[in-house]
């Protein structure tokens, strides 16, 4: 009940800055949102974008899942969550950035690599293999490097196979094709407390923003 009653205190703090001091905000969103960008994370609890990226309500939209991972266009029977935001984001909302935000230490693609994945639950290990063509990549290149090393390339591959899947909806194919829409790859590795970028023309994830040469 201490970690409820905590969330209580929270609310109250942002009922204060939003609705009691200054209700504009919601007052103009409530009407309407209308976010540019759409940001696809992993369900993490170390990694929420409103919080990494100190954005405000109505800045981002946002989909969060194991791994970060976004599987490819498909019309099968089933319940596509990703798919239904995703249309909603890009056809709706006309998002002009999507953001796909992996990160270091990541438990899903850990999942991923794990040698008796089967054995990790009815939904994780066929979730997760939405990412199979990283760990393929990754166990191709990078045999013999150590456990830490191949965790963060599977990481930072599997953010890649999210953005290639991003590219099987044929209306953002289109969109991306136009110029109406940008797709990002980032990173936050949580260890540094920094962001790198995939840049297409390197084939590598560089510094977006490095770490904090001191402390403040
Ligand atoms: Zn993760």
């Amino acid at each position: 009940m201490k970690d409820i009653a905590r969330f209580l205190s929270g609310f109250k703090i942002f009922q204060r800055t939003y609705f009691c001091e200054d209700n504009q905000l919601f007052s103009d969103l409530s009407q309407a949102q209308n976010p540019k960008v759409l940001v696809i994370a992993c369900s993490d609890s170390r990694v929420d974008p409103a919080i990494l990226l100190g954005v405000e309500p109505g800045d981002i939209f946002v989909v969060r899942n194991v791994a970060n991972l976004v599987p490819p266009y498909e019309t099968g029977p089933g319940h596509h969550g990703v798919s239904a935001a995703l249309e909603y984001a890009v056809k709706v909302l006309a998002v002009e950035h999507v953001i796909v935000l992996g990160h270091s230490c990541c438990g899903g693609i850990q999942a991923l690599m794990a040698p008796d994945r089967d054995g990790l639950g009815e939904f994780i290990a066929p979730w997760v293999a939405i990412a199979e063509p990283a760990l393929r990549e990754v166990s191709d290149k990078l045999t013999h490097k150590d456990a830490p090393l191949r965790q963060r390339a599977c990481e930072q591959a599997s953010v890649l196979v999210s953005l290639e899947n991003l590219l099987t909806f044929p209306w953002l194919w289109e969109r991306v094709m136009q110029g109406s829409v940008y797709l990002h790859g980032w990173y936050f590795d949580m260890r540094k407390g920094e962001l790198l970028s995939y840049l297409p023309e390197t084939g590598t994830f560089e510094l977006l923003v490095p770490r904090c040469e001191t402390k403040v």
